[in-house]
């Protein structure tokens, strides 16, 4: 069982808050697509044959791709590796995209999940973060997402914004909730170094809301969420029965993924690969048949650390036995040391066969986490 990340980086204008790699030059977008395929080709071996079940069309912006783009990837990624078991295929899209003519244009391709990043049902938000859409717009495309036949539809909201009040923040979910999407993933605004909201940060245009205001936000998340039948199924993922991401979960549980594109990451089991961060760069590197990823060899702590990190975050938690298969009684008795203070707090908790986040523990789960890790 393995996935596979396709990384577009190409994006009509760029959101203040983002760090993702992706440019909004689109001249050589068709050059970008053949060398993607190119790297699909040369990395056919890289997941040992295993079966395809999760695809994952993310960016920048996957919906600014013609059906003609999509035609020469998924007939890579068919001859390469196969789709005949893949079970999902999500296509991240923007709402300004979404119109008629997209989804006539991606009704050929066997993509069964849509991801949207609609970040806000607030119109005021959504122009401060330079989001290219309105609430209307947002809303108008779930719509549509359903008219043209996609059941699976998750979408992406950010809390802790400038001036977002509470009330701000429950009528975003409510609108959620009320536009019936299957899975919400919900998001603090961070103030990534290098951005503009960032420099306006610094320039102090703009101010982070208080650290009272962001818990109670989150508080407000979870509450609203489950009590609407959502499930907390990861810190920041929810999901109505039936509908967790697939293949964002099989990074939670380390199943190996291959990442093609600038930037993309992935991951066998034993080490991981980092693609160049500059498109051009790949684009060259593969027009030359040359490598263009760096490869990390992962150490015996380093793949607990991973597992610490990953699974810690799922409701299912961190499974005690697969520590002490994987890494030994010596890494099981150190968990355990480091868990107690936790555990008498109760903000972890230890059910016969996992050790999980309480509700507690969650809100401060960075810290947790850390101080169970083997490396500094
Ligand atoms: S948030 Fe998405 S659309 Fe906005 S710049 Fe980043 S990748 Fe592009």
């Amino acid at each position: 069982m393995a996935g596979i990340y396709i990384h577009i980086p190409f994006c009509k204008s760029r959101c203040i808050y983002c760090d993702f790699y992706s440019g909004t030059d689109f001249s050589f977008l068709n050059r970008y697509i053949d060398a993607l395929c190119s790297e699909i080709a040369a990395r056919k071996d890289y997941l040992n044959g295993a079966t395809i079940e999760t695809v994952y069309f993310g960016g920048g912006t996957p919906s600014v791709l013609s059906s003609k783009h999509f035609e020469q990837i998924f007939e890579a990624l068919e001859v390469n590796f196969g789709l005949s078991h893949c079970q999902e295929l999500t296509l991240e899209a923007n709402p300004d995209d979404m119109s008629d003519a997209f989804f006539r244009s991606i009704a050929p391709f066997p993509f069964n999940r849509l991801s949207m990043g609609v970040q806000s049902f607030n119109d005021a938000h959504l122009r401060f973060l330079h989001r290219r859409h309105t609430s209307n717009e947002a809303k108008d495309a779930i719509v549509r997402a359903k008219r043209f036949g996609f059941d699976n539809i998750s979408i992406d909201l950010m809390f802790g914004l400038p001036n977002q009040t509470i009330d701000d923040w429950q009528e975003s979910l409510l609108q959620a909730i009320e536009h019936e999407v299957n899975h919400i993933s919900a998001y603090h605004l961070i103030y990534e170094e290098g951005t503009p909201l960032w420099r306006m940060k610094e320039q102090g245009t703009v101010r982070e809301i208080d650290e009272e205001l962001s818990v109670r936000m989150f508080e407000v998340l979870i509450d609203t969420l489950t009590q609407n039948g959502f499930e907390h199924y990861e810190i920041s993922n929810f999901a109505l029965p039936e509908f967790r991401s697939r293949h964002n979960s099989s990074y939670w549980n380390a199943t190996p993924y291959l990442g093609v594109g600038a930037a993309a990451h992935s991951y066998n089991g034993s080490e991981r690969s980092y693609n160049v961060a500059d498109t051009l760069r790949f684009c060259e590197a593969m027009e030359q048949g040359l490598d263009c990823y760096e490869i990390e060899h992962l150490f015996r702590s380093e793949r607990y650390d991973d597992m610490v990190i990953t699974a810690l975050r799922t409701c299912e938690g961190l499974a005690i036995e697969k520590v002490r298969t994987l890494f030994g009684a010596d890494y099981v008795d150190y968990l355990m040391q480091q868990a107690a203070p936790y555990l008498k707090s109760g903000q972890l908790r230890l059910t016969p066969t996992h050790l999980v986040l309480t509700r507690a523990g969650i809100f401060i789960s960075d810290g947790i986490m850390s101080n169970l890790l083997r490396t500094e």
